[in-house]
């Protein structure tokens, strides 16, 4: 009966693989830990990390160019620029 062993080692393994990523990944991510784990556990880690990944980030990422540390949105809302530095179309105009 190795399937037994390979199933419960399997299992031990996908758990423990499902809670470490929903603890280090979960309190970034939208979905939070509880959100994280139950993706990976439904969806098997492998899967679960994708969609996990395609979560956006919690944290705010903040802008670079004005120090903006609250900015969520791709174009800074104070200044209106992105990562690169280029400004939203239109933003000078307001
Ligand atoms: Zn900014």
């Amino acid at each position: 009966m190795t399937m037994n062993i390979f199933f419960i080692i399997g299992g031990i393994f996908w758990i423990t693989i499902s809670f470490l990523y929903a603890y280090f990944e979960g309190s970034m991510r939208k979905p939070g830990f509880w959100g994280c784990l139950a993706i990976m556990i439904t969806f098997t880690p492998f899967f679960g990390y994708f969609i996990i990944e395609s979560f956006s980030q919690k944290k705010a990422k903040g802008c670079k160019w004005c120090g903006n540390k609250y900015n969520e949105a791709m174009y800074c809302g104070l200044c209106g620029k992105n990562a690169e530095g280029v400004e939203r179309d239109g933003f000078a105009d307001r």
